[in-house]
Order: C-alpha cells, then structure tokens, then sequence
C-alpha cells in the first residue's frame, strides 16, 4: 500500500485539491484506490502563513519511489508550486509518506516520510484510512502514533467535503 499526503494552502486549496487527485488517478501508471477526509490545518514550522486542507491519498502504482516521487513533483509545478522557504506556503505539496514497507533514505527521497509519526495533519487523515498499519521503522502503528500525540487542537475534519475519485 503506497500513501500519499497532499496539501494547499494557497489559492482555491479545495479545488487544488481534487484537481491533483484527479490528475493523478488519470495517469495510466497510477490508480488513486481511497481518499481520506479533508482536514484543515495550522502552518507548522513557518505559523505566519494561511491554513492548509490536507488529506492521504491511497494509491497503487507500477512506478518505483523515486519515479512516482518525479511524478508528484512534475505535478506540483503544474499548480505553479514555487520553492522558496521550506515550509512555506505553497499551491500544491504531495509527498510519499509510505510506500508499503519500503524503507529507502537517499538523497532527496526518504520513505516513510521522515515527519509522518510527528505531524497530527498527517496520522489523522491516514488513521482514517488505515489505523492498524504498522510504521515500517517504528513498529508502531499509525491509530498509536496518532494518540501518542495527545489532542491535536490545530486539525480539524471538514464533514461533507470528500475528494471524488474518478477515473
Ligand atoms: P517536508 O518534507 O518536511 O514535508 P516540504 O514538503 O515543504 O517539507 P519540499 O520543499 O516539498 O519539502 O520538498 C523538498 C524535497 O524533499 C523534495 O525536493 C524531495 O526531493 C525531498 N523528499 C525526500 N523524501 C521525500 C518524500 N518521501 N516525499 C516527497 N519529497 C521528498
Ligand atoms: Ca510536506
Ligand atoms: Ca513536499
């Protein structure tokens, strides 16, 4: 099971959104096969920023981590995503958080993603979709990872807003 973390928060985020899941799932190598609720969120890291909507995507692919990781970026700039700060606001993020128990620490790719067992706005969305899914470095899975944060005041569930999954 390959997991995928997408976010926004500049721009229309909603339409971003569904409009990234949908470029993804069109592409012949890649099947999006679940999404989990949208979440809105606080900017960590740089605070002086506007909300994010973030939300796990669960794919499969025939495409090795570092072509599917070539893939989302290509993607990102397609929303105009422009690197300036890390950690700054941006149109479009999609990074690998899993790519089923693959454990690769390369330069610029690192699966599971190194921040995941960390970021509230991450383990919720993929505790909806999978809680009993053991971290492949930590053992742990994520529906533990995701109390072991404590009550988590900077995500919140939007109810009534899914992203369609079509192809
Ligand atoms: P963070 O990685 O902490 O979430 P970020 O998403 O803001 O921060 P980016 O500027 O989007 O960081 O990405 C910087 C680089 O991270 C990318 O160019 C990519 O090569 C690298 N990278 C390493 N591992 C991954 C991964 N699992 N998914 C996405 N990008 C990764
Ligand atoms: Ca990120
Ligand atoms: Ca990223």
């Amino acid at each position: 099971m390959i997991y995928i973390g997408i976010g926004a928060n500049l721009g229309d985020r909603e339409k971003t959104l569904q409009k990234a899941t949908g470029i993804l799932n069109a592409k012949p190598e890649i099947a999006v096969v679940a999404a989990s609720a949208v979440y809105e969120t606080a900017p960590i890291g740089v605070t002086d920023q506007p909300y994010f909507l973030n939300a796990v995507l669960q794919v499969h692919t025939s495409l090795s981590a570092r072509s599917l990781l070539n893939c989302l970026l290509a993607i990102e700039s397609k929303f105009g995503r422009i690197r300036e700060t890390r950690w700054g606001p941006r149109t479009l993020d999609l990074d690998i958080l899993l790519y089923g128990d693959a454990i690769i620490d390369q330069p610029g790719l690192q699966v599971p993603h190194p921040h995941l067992h960390e970021r509230a706005f991450v383990l919720a969305p993929l505790c909806d979709l999978k809680p009993d899914l053991k971290h492949p470095v930590l053992g742990q899975s994520i529906q533990f990872l995701t109390e072991s944060l404590g009550m988590d005041l900077s995500v919140r569930k939007i109810e009534g807003l899914n992203l369609i999954i079509e192809k």
